[in-house]
């Protein structure tokens, strides 16, 4: 291969040109504008949400599902502890307080279990969270019966972190439509992107028009600048819901793409022992926004960490699976819940053995092919074995 094969690049379809053209046109140059109209409509078509909000990113509509329900200094909400840090940063920028529960290993996401204990406990304590962020790892949907079933039962909203997984679904209805809110991130390595963006999602329209209140500074309607409450500028601008538009057009395309690429790495490593392919959960389907594996660390003296530096040197970018924000420095001595008491946390376990692959709807399949291959061949290798070539 002369030339490297990354993680996850944008996928242009060729069409964002023109919408951005239009944008140019009609000189709807600043921020808001047909596009961003369109786009919405387009992402409230497809989801089936009952409204839409585009912002500048995930973390920023996170950041407004929080203050919607009401997230305040020494508040508690929590959070899927197994995920990228934009899922709990907006938090701490409410000065409120986490809790991060673990994983289950059937969806790698929420563990019902330790969410129930975790719940249990705050009630006791007469400190229910405010707001449960569950996310949906790589694209596989969280078991969401039995999330939203607990969080009911305890009357705690939930705001579903859907940043990998635009299109999955659970029991055929959209991963963010569960919740009271729903966030989608459109960052230049998701399944499609506008180069930066995000848009949130809410079951009442009515939390829709306020986020967008929100997120434009908190303008009140008056011949000047009245101001009754702090705001945001998270508005997505109308340039980049033109990429945003056209990429809506081809999601369903990208989406076959990579769960293409999961099915092909499964069909060719299904003899090699060391490996295992993400589980996916009965009743779901994953857009498989990476495709991701673990390693059956006693079958192999290496590491994740080895693998991906073995498959680097036959430029192959890989890499292992989110820390767990419980283990983080900056989230040092924050309250966790694992899945089974006692036990290693499952979140923990991933991180020690996973790995995601080369996951773009741009591979061909040459590309593939080889990746399968190389992976093959670092893995017969020992621990300080060379692979040169394959
Ligand atoms: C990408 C991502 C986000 C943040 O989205 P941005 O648009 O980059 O702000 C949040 N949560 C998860 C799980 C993500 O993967």
């Amino acid at each position: 291969m002369n030339k490297a094969i990354l993680l996850s690049t944008p996928h242009m379809s060729g069409k964002e040109q023109d919408y951005i053209q239009e944008a140019f046109d009609t000189n709807w140059i600043a921020p808001l504008g047909p596009n961003v109209t369109e786009f919405e409509q387009k992402i409230k078509q497809y989801t089936g949400a009952s409204a839409v909000c585009a912002t500048s990113s995930g973390t920023a509509a996170i950041h407004l599902a929080l203050r919607l329900l009401e997230v305040g200094q020494s508040d508690m909400v929590f959070c899927s502890s197994f995920t990228f840090i934009a899922s709990a940063n907006p938090i701490k920028y409410l000065g409120a307080d986490v809790t991060f529960i673990d994983s289950e290993p059937e969806t790698w996401n929420m563990s019902p279990q330790a969410l129930e204990r975790a719940l249990a406990d705050a009630k006791k304590e007469h400190r229910l969270p405010k707001a449960v962020i569950i996310v949906h790892l790589y694209g596989q949907s969280a078991k969401m019966d039995e999330l939203v079933t607990i969080c009911e039962s305890y009357g705690v909203p939930i705001i579903e972190d859907a940043a990998e997984s635009l299109g999955s679904t659970y029991k055929g209805q959209q991963s963010g439509t569960f919740g009271d809110f729903g966030i989608y991130s459109f960052n230049g390595n998701k399944i499609i992107t506008t180069s930066g963006g995000g848009a949130l999602v809410a079951k009442d329209p009515k939390m829709i028009e306020k986020a967008v209140f929100l997120a434009t500074q908190a303008k009140e309607k008056a011949l000047h600048y009245e101001h009754e409450q702090i705001g945001y500028n998270y508005r997505m601008s109308n340039i980049l819901a033109g990429i945003g538009r056209a990429q809506m057009e081809v999601l369903d395309d990208r989406i076959a793409a990579r769960q293409n690429n999961f099915r092909f790495y499964a069909d060719q490593w299904k003899h090699i022992q060391e490996v295992e392919m993400m589980p996916e959960l009965p009743n779901s389907v994953s857009n498989h926004w990476l495709s991701t594996i673990t390693l059956d660390i006693d079958k192999t003296d290496m590491t994740p960490y080895d693998v991906m530096d073995k498959m680097q040197k036959l430029g192959i970018e890989t890499r292992v699976l989110w820390k767990p924000l419980h283990s983080q420095p900056v989230f040092a001595a924050t309250p966790f819940y694992e899945h089974v008491q006692g036990e290693e946390a499952v979140c923990e376990q991933l991180f020690r053995k996973g790995l995601c692959l080369p996951s773009g709807s741009n591979l061909t399949q040459e590309e593939l092919e080889y990746v399968s291959k190389a992976l093959e061949t670092v893995l017969k290798t020992n621990k300080g074995g060379v692979v040169s070539a394959i």
